[in-house]
């Protein structure tokens, strides 16, 4: 069925018996370590599980040339040998006698099945067996990758027998040999294990083939072809596990991996493979404890990697302070049962030689609060900030330090704005055209009936919403229009230009006389026809001004801070401060 052409195999056989000599065995014997890389094609197929058993119990790692059509319907069996730790390579998609193929088809043999391979593992730098192990210098030249032959061959799908795979294999090895075997068949899966029983037991380690190049310091490139790599005084030895080290740097636990000279490090901290899902390592980082560390360190994931680390960081980190204020006085907890929180008053982060919290404290208006939860057998944790304002107002993500802090303070404490939940405000949060009416309608302090409600034309503005009647009321009163006669969008982001034009309507509406300014911003020209007015307007009351290079953003979306800021200027020019 893989019938090799009578040239090769003469070849081969010729190889093998020069190698198979007394003298050189005594050779291999005196060199650093004998390695030896067996190799299994035409797979994966029905017998191919079995012998991942045998390897693993066996502690083997070996390289399966793989028919990409096969790769196909046996990708968890390819994921798992690739997880393993085993080398996937390529032998075509259907096997074809590739000097016979046009270049295109020679590609798409070794493309596709390259393809099918990354998808069933995930893995990449595929080695290529030919076919029959027939090739010539065209076909070398096509397949960008390292081209591997044998230099024992089994003869296993002839003699399909337990025993001679066997003692064909202990017959023909040696130090640095590529052993030529094929996992469709029972009797090679069974001849291959009880082979390296023995072979173990004379002192032969198992690599990949990409591994017994690298250990003997052999450079591979693609279009060449390799089918051993004898002793030559170099052994690299295997890949080290990496080393974990950690300690803990300002509250949190910083972890560095290490591994030897030239090879990656990838690693995963919630207990998963490390090989399929791990992050490449590229400098010390912190980690939230508890965790598991998992990683390997590789010259390639695919054939050439480390046995995997695994280590439990067991010291917990405690969790971020929760903070509660009530008529002026805090209250902080911390989920994390036997955690010490400190605090500080007086602007700074909160540190673990802040003031330790031993019951409510009282806060004066107008001060910034910050806590931090740590202690014996914990790791500190992150750092809880909140802002008691002059107005009475508790706001977790705005700092007086901020330039919106004053504004946001002024919208809360009138009511024109409300808060997020939870004691946060989103100051980032992009302002929706619903929001916006509803801070109008706010601002007004008016009560639309329901029948203004019954009026509405739009079918996305739902009756139960809390915009519904401001967007209502602004309907009714011109303020408004929506994007179609039956659209309003009133949970689309709004922009600089669109609010600008809002205003104006709505300043028309309060009867204040707006004088047309200048436009003098560096866009000025990008700023819609419809909103040109409007827009000077705006900016000839204040309301708007430009960003610190002169521009108007006229289509930037305008944020939750920008509109307390507006709405403040916009109280004042009311006289509802
Ligand atoms: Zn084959």
């Amino acid at each position: 069925m893989r019938r090799i052409c009578s040239v090769f195999v003469a070849a081969a056989m010729l190889v093998a018996a020069l190698c198979a000599v007394p003298g050189a065995a005594v050779k291999a014997e005196a060199a650093a370590g004998k390695l030896i890389a067996i190799t299994f094609d035409d797979g994966p197929g029905p017998y191919t599980e079995r012998l991942l058993d045998g390897l693993k119990a066996r502690g083997v790692k070996a390289t399966f040339f793989m028919l990409g059509s096969r790769a196909q319907s046996y990708s968890s069996t390819v994921a798992r040998a690739y997880r393993e730790g085993h080398q996937i390579a390529n032998h075509s998609y259907d096997h074809p006698e590739m000097t016979s193929l046009s270049d295109q088809s020679v590609k798409n043999q070794i493309q596709s099945t390259n393809s099918y391979l990354t998808n069933a593992c995930g893995g990449s730098g595929y080695f290529v067996r030919l076919p029959y192990g027939s090739g010539n210098s065209r076909v070398y030249s096509l397949v960008g990758a390292p081209i591997i032959f044998w230099s024992v061959d089994t003869r296993d799908w002839s003699v399909l027998n337990t025993s001679v795979v066997k003692s064909n294999i202990l017959r023909d090895s040696f130090d640095g040999a590529i052993v030529l075997l094929h996992d469709l068949y029972s009797t090679s899966v069974d001849g291959a294990l009880s082979a390296i029983d023995v072979l173990k037991n004379q002192g032969y380690e198992f690599v990949t083939v990409r591994e017994l190049f690298r250990r003997r310091g052999r450079t591979m490139s693609n279009g060449s072809v390799y089918s051993s790599s004898k002793p030559n005084g170099t052994d690299l030895g295997p890949v080290q596990k990496p080393t974990v080290t950690d300690e803990a740097v300002d509250g949190a636990l910083r972890i560095t991996l290490k591994a030897q000279q030239g090879a990656a490090i990838y690693y995963t901290l919630d207990g998963s493979d490390p090989v399929s899902k791990g992050k490449k390592y590229t400098g010390p980082f912190t980690a939230t404890t508890p965790c598991t560390i998992k990683a390997v360190a590789a010259f390639h994931l695919n054939g050439s990697r480390s046995d995997t680390l695994e280590t439990a960081i067991t010291t917990p980190t405690a969790a971020t302070p929760v903070m509660e204020i009530e008529n002026g006085m805090l209250t902080l907890t911390c989920k994390t049962a036997g955690a010490e929180i400190h605090y500080s008053t007086d602007g700074s982060a909160a540190t673990m030689d802040s003031p330790l919290y031993q019951g409510p404290v009282f806060l004066a208006q107008g001060t910034a609060v910050s806590a931090c939860a740590g202690g014996e057998g914990l790791l500190t944790g992150g750092v809880a900030w909140g802002a008691y304002s002059t107005r009475g107002n508790f706001i977790r993500d705005v700092l007086p330090n901020q330039w919106f802090y004053e504004s946001v303070d002024v919208v809360l404490s009138q009511g024109v704005m409300s808060g997020t939940g939870n004691h946060c405000f989103e100051p980032r949060a992009n302002l929706t055209r619903g929001q916006l009416v509803t801070i109008l309608y706010n601002l007004s302090g008016m009560q639309a009936g329901e029948e203004t409600l019954a009026n509405l034309p739009f079918t996305d503005v739902k009756k139960e919403r809390y915009y519904a009647l401001p967007v209502a009321w602004s309907y009714e009163q011109k303020i408004v229009s929506g994007y179609s006669e039956q659209e309003f969008r009133p949970d689309r982001n709004i922009t600089r230009e669109e609010m600008s034009q809002i205003l104006s309507a709505y300043l028309a509406n309060r009867g204040i006389a707006a004088e047309e300014g200048a436009l003098s911003f560096g866009d000025a020209e990008k700023i819609s026809g419809w909103a040109r007015s409007a827009v000077r307007q705006v900016c000839a009351l204040g309301l708007f001004s430009g960003d610190e290079k002169g521009n108007f953003a006229p289509r930037a979306n305008a944020s939750r801070a920008e509109a307390a800021s507006v709405m403040t200027k916009l109280c004042t020019l009311l006289g509802q401060l």
